[in-house]
């Protein structure tokens, strides 16, 4: 059984309809990339799964547990968490302020310094500006303090929106070799990119998602080959 699963997802805005009815899956420990053009519904898709937008139809099922019958505050509790495209830290915390409040809930209280240790050995620039104001950092290190933020959920999956927008190619470098040490450490990652270049080179497996739906499925290196995805996606 997978960890994820996605059936028949349909979303719409008002008359507009941005999923009509996508399937896919996320195996425990795999790094799953969800790639596509502007407005083909990627965000659309993490949102509908931690329930942030409600589908029409569809069902969402997590460790076998059907989440649309969960309100959206448990989906923390059960291991999912979602680092948000524009990143929603809280600028007029610290840096570790905004790390704890994720903590905000978790009954394991003697762990969260142990992950604290974690966060800070995975993005050492986080630990050197711990008693920073988080809005005065750089966008990379912003994006840094986001995906630390959500590993101090202790999550099993976590659903990544565009983790590398707007950044430097040195920090899109570091974020992806980041992004595999946690994958490595255990968390399966959805991880939805318009760099689709580095998301097929992490991930294992990949879907296209074109104007609501899936086009194609499959291991991350046969997408990377396909002529199709190469002109659309990868510069040809
Ligand atoms: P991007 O990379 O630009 O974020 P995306 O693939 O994540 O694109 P979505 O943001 O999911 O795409 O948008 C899918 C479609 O739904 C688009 O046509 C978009 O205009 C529309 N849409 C998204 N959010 C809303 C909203 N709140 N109200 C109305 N339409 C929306």
């Amino acid at each position: 059984m997978s960890l994820l699963e996605v059936r028949g997802l349909r979303v719409r805005y008002g008359a507009i309809e941005a999923l009509h009815g996508i399937d896919l899956s996320v195996g425990e420990g795999e790094i799953v990339t969800l790639i596509g053009a502007n407005g083909a519904g990627k965000t659309t898709t993490l949102r509908a799964i931690s329930r942030l937008v409600a589908p029409r139809s569809g069902e969402v099922r997590f460790a076998g547990a059907d989440l649309a019958r969960l309100p959206a505050h448990r989906l923390v509790q059960l291991g999912i968490c979602h680092v948000p495209e524009g990143r929603g830290i809280f600028a007029n915390l610290t840096v570790l302020e905004n790390l704890l409040l994720a903590t905000y809930g978790r009954r394991d209280r003697p762990k969260v310094s142990q992950d604290l240790e974690r966060v800070f050995g995975l993005f050492p620039r986080l630990d050197e500006r711990k008693a920073q104001l988080a809005g005065t950092l750089s966008g990379g290190e912003q994006q840094m303090l986001a995906v630390g933020r959500a590993l101090m959920t202790r999550g099993r999956l976590m659903l990544l929106d565009e983790p590398s927008m707007g950044l430097a190619p040195v920090l899109v470098e570091e974020i992806f070799e980041t992004l595999a040490a946690i994958n490595r450490d255990g968390t399966t990652l959805l991880l939805v990119e318009q760099n689709a270049h580095q998301a097929l080179r992490l991930a294992h497996r990949g879907y296209v998602l074109e104007t609501g739906t899936i086009q194609a499925a499959a291991d991350a290196a046969t997408l990377a080959r396909d002529p199709e995805v190469r002109r659309a996606y990868l510069g040809g």
